[in-house]
């Protein structure tokens, strides 16, 4: 049989998430102390999407204790799956891609964290969803730092803004920030954007805009989680570099 033709399966078993894992939970290691920091302080997200659940399921074994799901459905799917359906220890559910209004529902009932408000719409919504069900629902506000247009998130002029408007929602707990800088090969141009986000949060905690400290940033994948551990990330999201190339 030529290699080309190997099904799937086979091409997946070659990737050593067990292994995959160890290296990076190193790497935030090193990373955190080049930068006088405590790695303990750092959350690693494991980002499932497209994973499926038998391999989610490795990851879980191998220490994971966060998951990162970008749509609520594939998340639904997972949550319920035979092979996550029992698992020993709490396992978090984190939503960080975009989620549209109607969905807010389904993505209070299943998600300790919510990476990507981006609207005071959406946070009404959330709000009164969370209020449903009785929950507080913590959240990070999504912020789009570049000029790119496909992406999602608050402008930094409208953050504060936002930030005002959440005030009285008292089943919203807004735990920090998050962002995605625009991809680049090289780690090193993600810095600025990744430096930028902690000083948003600087300033916010500095003008009291909250009534509570601000203090995570999502901020760092695959490819640049110890520029952003360097530049202050408590979270980063981690896909390829745990389960290889997305198909
Ligand atoms: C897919 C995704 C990640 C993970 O990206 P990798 O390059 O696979 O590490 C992180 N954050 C968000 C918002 C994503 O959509």
């Amino acid at each position: 049989m030529v290699i080309g033709s190997l099904p799937d399966q086979f091409l997946m078993s070659e990737i050593d998430i067990v292994a995959n894992i160890k290296d990076i939970l190193s790497q935030i290691e090193v990373a955190a102390k080049r930068a006088g920091r405590d790695a303990r302080e750092i959350k690693l997200i494991a980002v499932t999407k497209t994973v499926d659940s038998a391999r989610v399921r490795e990851a879980i074994d191998a220490g994971i204790k966060i998951l990162g799901e970008n749509r609520v459905q594939e998340a639904q799917k997972k949550v319920t799956s035979y092979e996550l359906r029992v698992t020993s220890g709490k396992i978090e559910w984190h939503l960080i891609g975009h989620l549209q209004k109607n969905k807010a529902k389904y993505a209070v009932q299943l998600f300790d964290l919510i990476h990507s408000l981006d609207s005071a719409a959406l946070a009404e919504e959330l709000n009164r969803q969370a209020a449903k069900i009785n929950k507080i629902q913590d959240v990070l506000i999504e912020v789009k730092l570049s000029e790119e247009e496909a992406k999602h998130g608050v402008l930094k002029d409208e953050l504060m803004e936002l930030l005002e408007s959440t005030k009285d929602m008292k089943n919203l707990n807004i735990a920090g920030l998050m962002t995605m800088p625009p991809f680049s090969e090289n780690p090193e141009n993600a810095r600025p954007y990744f430096k930028e986000l902690r000083e948003l949060r600087g300033k916010i905690n500095e003008l009291r805009v909250t009534s509570y400290e601000l203090w995570d940033l999502s901020m760092g994948m695959s490819h640049d989680f110890e520029v952003a551990i360097e530049e202050g990330a408590t979270m980063v999201r981690i896909g390829r570099a745990i389960f290889g190339e997305r198909e």
